[in-house]
């Protein structure tokens, strides 16, 4: 057996509206070379000017990792020629990164089920630009300077992880918490992340091994199967007797495999000095106050609070947790559902959540999906108006029925449930003397079934309870859908002189 190390390079797009170095500006998807200007397109004699909410967004992030920030962070030049750069250099960060020296602390499981806990090293994190995209179709390559100067924050690992699975969970946990942080919109497929993944292998105990970087992986399924790949080939080659050759590979998603794409020599020679046009950065009081302001509470901080304050249960906090905006959506009903009826009649904290959790998991999330949401901020229903919803049907006022209906009608008509019921009358019926009269109408139109069950022997349960379902279903159908089916159910027992359960 051989251990493995895996170390990740994760690069994100920070979400500032213009490039880091101009004033272009930065969004995906628009007609290619129109968001340009003579400073990202490298023009001679231009200069750069800091984004100072770049800077910001990446100490950010730097901080949530744990990181220190040092007192003077600097830019240098990175030479290398490739046609997606105009400059041919990447202004970049290398002796001075934003972020030094931090961590993540990895718990839950995996795709495979398997638990994992673990503590991964950050090495650093610095802040750079993006090159530009090309597109090759068939013997010509075009080339789209849109992305060329776009902020892009590096975060590198140490060669903590040992498997694709914790891998995959690491990219997971950073997507999220970027999201949360609303610093990158974390879409994998659109490029906004993109990791490369670096794994050797070796005998226990021997350290490191050759290592082998695989680049551009777009999805974090392709990190965990690439990585995986990776470690099986390895050992393979050492259980031959030969050596790993230190290369670059590719992941081939058609084929399940990675594949070799340049072998890459110890350490590029990228010339590395001071960038000269741009002063060193010293964050000041008031910089380093605003970062520290923009630190939400994290996703897993979160997650173990919701479970503890309301109850909920591992896989509801973390569903709920995924997005920032249903946490806070689910926060702020039960707040509204607990403050919505007086204190001696209130609903406790954890009965609201409960009900509100299983909302916006079920036909909440139906509904998003349906209208074609991504979150619930966008969402028609405000907090108020479900807890609104969820109070009257724990008062017993609304059948289950009923509710789902006026949560749709709520939504499609932009009105408060309240209003709804009462425009519709869905007032649940509890009043047993008017569920009685309605009961005796629908046994004397029913008069074989009630007949045959008064007929019916103690053995017969099943028949028993088919032909009393039966009934209560009628009952609730001349009451449009508002009688309450215990009391229905009660009522009819009591008519026939039988019960539904001997
Ligand atoms: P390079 O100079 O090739 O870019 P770095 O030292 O910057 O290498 O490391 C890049 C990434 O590779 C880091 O995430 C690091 O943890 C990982 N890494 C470095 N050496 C190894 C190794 N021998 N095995 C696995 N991962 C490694
Ligand atoms: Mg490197
Ligand atoms: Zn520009």
């Amino acid at each position: 057996m051989y251990q493995s190390f895996i170390g990740l390079e994760v690069h994100i797009h920070l979400l500032t509206k213009t490039k880091v170095f101009c004033r272009c500006r930065s969004a995906f998807g628009d007609e290619p070379n129109t968001n340009v200007c003579p400073v990202c397109m490298g023009y001679p004699g231009v200069l750069p000017t800091l984004n100072l909410e770049a800077m910001r967004m990446g100490c950010i992030v730097a901080r949530a990792l744990n990181c220190t920030i040092p007192e003077r962070t600097w830019f240098e030049r990175k030479q290398y020629f490739y046609p997606d750069m105009t400059k041919n250099y990447q202004i970049s960060q290398f002796a001075s990164p934003l972020g030094q020296r931090g961590c993540l602390e990895l718990e839950g499981s995996g795709a495979d089920g398997k638990p994992i806990k673990k503590k991964v090293r950050i090495k650093e994190c610095h802040l750079e630009e993006d090159a530009g995209k090309m597109i090759h179709t068939g013997t010509v390559s075009l080339l789209d300077y849109n992305r060329a100067g776009v902020s892009l924050l590096e975060i590198v690992t140490e060669p903590d992880m040992e498997t694709g699975e914790e891998a995959e969970f690491f990219i997971q946990q950073l997507r999220r918490m970027v999201r949360y942080l609303g610093v990158c919109d974390g879409n994998m497929e659109e490029g906004s992340l993109r990791a490369d993944a670096n794994v050797s292998i070796n005998l226990p105990g021997q350290g490191l091994g050759k290592k082998v970087e695989i680049k551009n992986l777009n999805s974090s399924r392709f990190v965990r199967l690439g990585l995986n790949y990776e470690i099986r080939r390895q050992a393979e080659i050492l259980d031959g007797g030969r050596t790993v050759v230190q290369e670059t590979r590719l992941w081939n998603e058609n084929r399940d495999e990675t594949a070799p794409m340049r072998q890459k020599e110890n350490a590029q020679d990228y010339r590395y000095f001071p960038e000269p046009d741009l002063p060193v950065f010293c964050p000041d009081p008031a910089f380093l106050a605003s970062v520290d302001k923009a630190l939400v509470e994290l996703p897993p901080a979160r997650l173990k609070r919701l479970m503890a304050e309301y109850a909920l249960t591992e896989e509801q906090a973390g569903l709920i947790c995924d997005e920032k905006t249903s946490a806070d959506y689910f926060e702020a009903a039960v707040r509204a559902a607990v403050a919505a009826l007086p204190p001696e009649k209130a609903l406790s904290q954890k009965d609201a959540a409960d009900r509100i959790a299983k909302w916006i998991l079920s036909d909440i999330k139906h509904l998003l999906h349906k209208e074609g949401l991504a979150g619930l901020d966008s969402f028609t229903l405000s907090p108020s108006r479900l807890a609104s919803l969820v109070v009257m049907q724990a008062q017993g006022r609304l059948t289950g029925k009923l509710a789902k209906q006026t949560l749709e009608r709520a939504v499609v008509e932009d009105k408060d449930p309240e209003l709804i019921v009462r425009e519709h009358h869905w007032e649940q019926i509890t009043d047993p003397v008017l569920i009685a009269e309605t009961a005796r109408k629908v046994l004397a139109q029913e008069g074989a079934t009630a007949g045959e069950l008064q007929g019916l022997g103690n053995e017969d349960e099943k028949r028993r309870k088919t032909l009393f379902a039966y009934l209560v279903g009628k009952v609730l159908a001349a009451t449009g859908g508002r009688a309450d089916p215990k009391t229905a159910g009660e009522e009819i027992e009591k008519l026939l002189g039988t019960t539904a359960q001997p």
